[in-house]
């Protein structure tokens, strides 16, 4: 039996492959500490779970719509207006099975066979292997640690070519934490819109942002560029709730429409009284978010001093999402060459999980989530340092 030629272009999502292993390890009762996939430690707002719960007793457990809720979807755009002042209503929102999908999904219904897709590195594993199951091809715009991954509007606009068919942002970013700044991200959308090109921003970790510098969305751009500004969020990171796979985009109607027929032939709606919980989370718990963002705000600077004490690594301290992406080069040694090997030997002898920098471009580095605990931060960084001393 011969499998399908896309399935040679892509391997398993390196996040959620280290995860996989780091809870086999402790299902088999040995300690890892994980930092690899990035999944809050708190639990689902009480406002979500009653609303699930109360919406699965009154029997909505039917299908909507294949783009989902549409109080839900009205919700959305009412929280971008309110937020960012962005133009959208209902209309302009498809509800996705995550964040994920509403990337797939994206990535099917613009990108085709041989079409470029421009892409920052570092970047998140799976934006290029989607380009790639779409058939088209990343192009990487590298970005380096000594300009703090700043992304630059020139050179992202240097690499737009006649095949580019979208630019994906991602601010703040996962791995670095970066924001992109206001003028660069004008510049890119102006210059985008100009050739008619799309411009997806990935906003999924918009929430959590911890420096004074102020956090640009995109969404405020589909005032002036609404054909090419698509914002894709998610309800995972927000509010807690990776496993109810609840996420959006929100963008112009022929990408709508586009988006809702693919998914009415993929996954139909997303699960009804999953997105019931969305909604009650989206109008009650507020409060919650802010609790995790002064959480977060904790475990950064904790694992910002704790780095700093590690010799041979390098990092800036991240601005927004909850990940570190050290340089650790200086700590390879044989048997422990490259982000692969290094990651391997922390697993094996610090019993720590982390993400091998290669994953997401950048082999001198590995990705380490700070979504846990203060005490499993200390513990985490203490064996890491024990076994590179
Ligand atoms: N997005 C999170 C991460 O980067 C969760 C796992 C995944 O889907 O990649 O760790």
């Amino acid at each position: 039996m011969k499998l399908a030629n896309r399935v040679q272009r892509v391997g398993e999502s390196a996040t959620l492959a280290v995860s996989r292993q780091a809870k086999e390890l402790r299902a088999s009762g040995i300690d890892v500490i994980d930092f690899s996939a990035g999944e809050p430690d708190f639990d689902s707002p009480p406002s979500a779970v009653e609303a699930a719960c109360k919406a699965l007793r009154e029997g909505k457990t039917r299908y909507t719509a294949a783009t989902g809720l549409p109080e839900l979807r009205h919700a959305v755009a009412a929280d971008y207006n309110q937020r960012y002042g962005a133009p959208w209503s209902g209309d302009n929102v498809v509800i996705t099975v995550g964040g994920k999908a509403a990337l797939f999904e994206l990535a099917l219904a613009t990108v085709g066979v041989g079409d470029e897709v421009v892409i920052p590195l570092p970047y998140w594993v799976t934006f290029p292997e989607q380009v790639r199951l779409a058939g088209g091809d990343p192009v990487f715009v590298e970005t380096s640690v000594d300009d703090g991954f700043r992304l630059r509007a020139d050179a992202v606009c240097s690499r737009l070519s006649e095949r580019t068919r979208v630019v994906i942002l991602n601010s703040p970013s996962n791995p670095t934490g970066r924001l992109i700044e206001r003028g660069d991200l004008e510049q890119i959308v102006e210059r985008c819109a100009e050739r008619g090109i799309l411009v997806i921003a990935d906003e999924t970790y918009d929430r959590f942002v911890f420096g004074d510098e102020p956090f640009a969305s995109a969404a405020p751009l589909a005032h002036r560029f609404g054909d090419v500004v698509v914002v894709v969020g998610s309800f995972s990171k927000t509010y807690a709730m990776t496993g109810w796979r609840i996420g959006y985009m929100l963008g112009p109607p022929d990408v709508v429409r586009a988006v809702g027929t693919i998914q009415s032939h993929a996954t139909s709606n997303p699960t009804t009284f999953a997105m019931y919980g969305a909604l009650a989370a989206l109008g009650e718990a507020e409060s919650r978010v802010e609790e995790m963002l002064r959480a977060y705000r904790g475990r950064r600077a904790l694992i910002e001093r704790l780095l700093a004490d590690l010799p041979g690594v390098r990092c800036a301290a991240p601005v927004g999402a909850f990940y570190v992406f050290p340089e650790v080069s200086e700590c390879y040694r044989d048997g422990r060459q490259g982000s692969v090997e290094f990651s391997r030997f922390l697993l094996e002898k610090a019993r720590v999980a982390v993400v091998p920098g290669i994953a997401f471009g950048c082999d001198d580095h590995i990705r380490i989530s700070f979504a846990c605990s203060e005490e499993r931060l200390q513990t985490g960084l203490d064996r890491i340092r024990d076994a590179i001393l």
